[in-house]
């Protein structure tokens, strides 16, 4: 049996993690700086010929180093056994797990793009405020080692971005963490699609070229430095939106998502079901405690 996508993996293979994911090993082939907040990191390998993104806001799993370590460290990697046995190691020694998307897979050779937002990195940035993911794109180089839980399929549940057949328009809102996936979503879009995008950025200079149609209207938006506001929820107040049924699809720090989201569902008027909404990461928490809070609210 095959599916859609599917690169020399049987999806009864031992080796896929919940039926669609699978291990990688991988490692930096070059960084490239796209403005003051995100880096570009390409990672290459052998076993990335077996990863098969489905594009989009495809994202995947990213086991990092400590400091001092030379590769991430992953008791077993094999099957449904691996999220235990990693809890079962001491902290400080385990691989850094955090959440990131696939922004372009190509192959000959085989290589993935992901766009790191840097925070915490800065000279002027307070000592102790980058998060461990941010600190290692920050000084990431040519042969360091990582490893991906990513897709073994194109067709998998990690894509977010499902717009129903009768869809008329797509509205996409996005902070600079969020920014790769929805440039993914703007590659896959067909150019007549109609598209009301708002993009946050810290800085001018992170405003990056994104495709570009006649339909597709994009509006990039400066955060102003210092307040931690978010200029999104006043832009999407005041737009102008077009007539005819909407699909929208909103990521980024979690407290400004939960805000458009219920900005779209209650004064809009977006039936709650063509909103795909997804928080990236929350102000003052890092994903490890976003994680154990995800896994009480679950077995509560
Ligand atoms: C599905 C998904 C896809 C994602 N894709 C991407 C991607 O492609 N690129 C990307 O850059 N991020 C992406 N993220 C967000 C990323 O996983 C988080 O920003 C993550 O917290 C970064 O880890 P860290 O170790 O740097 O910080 P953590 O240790 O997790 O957090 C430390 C502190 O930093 C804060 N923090 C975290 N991120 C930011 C930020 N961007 N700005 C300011 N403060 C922050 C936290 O609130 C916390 O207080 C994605 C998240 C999800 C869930």
């Amino acid at each position: 049996m095959t599916r859609e996508g599917e690169v020399g993996a049987a999806p009864d293979d031992p080796g896929l993690v919940s039926g669609q994911f699978r291990f990688f090993d991988a490692q930096v082939v070059r960084t490239r700086r796209l403005g003051p907040t995100l880096t570009r990191i390409t990672f290459g390998g052998p076993p990335l010929a077996g990863l098969a993104s489905g594009g989009r806001d495809q994202s995947f799993s990213l086991f990092l180093p400590h400091p001092g370590q030379e590769a991430p460290l992953l008791p077993d990697r094999t099957g449904e056994g691996w999220y235990r046995a990693w809890q079962a190691l001491p902290e400080d020694e385990r691989a850094v797990l955090r959440s990131y998307t696939i922004r372009a897979q190509r192959r000959n050779p085989d290589e993935v793009d992901v766009d790191f937002a840097l925070h915490g990195t800065g000279p002027d940035d307070p000592p102790g405020t980058a998060g461990p993911a941010s600190r290692w794109a920050a000084g990431a180089a040519p042969g360091d080692r990582v490893v991906l839980l990513g897709p073994a399929f194109a067709d998998n549940r990690s894509v977010g971005f499902r717009p129903p057949a009768d869809t008329d328009w797509v509205l996409l809102a996005a902070d600079e963490t969020a920014l790769p996936a929805l440039g993914g979503i703007l590659d896959h879009l067909p150019a007549d699609t109609v598209v009301r995008a708002w993009i946050e950025v810290p800085h001018p200079q992170d405003i990056q070229a994104l495709p570009s149609h006649p339909d597709f209207r994009i509006t990039w938006l400066v955060r102003r430095s210092g307040d931690g506001g978010s200029p999104l929820a006043e832009a999407l107040r005041t737009a102008d939106l077009p007539g005819g049924t909407p699909y929208a699809w909103l990521a980024g720090e979690a407290g400004t998502v939960r805000a458009l989201r219920r900005h779209l569902v209650r004064e809009v008027g977006v039936d709650r079901a063509r909103v795909e909404f997804s928080g990236y990461w929350r102000r003052g928490t890092s994903e490890e405690q976003l994680r154990a809070e995800a896994l009480a609210a679950a077995t509560a």
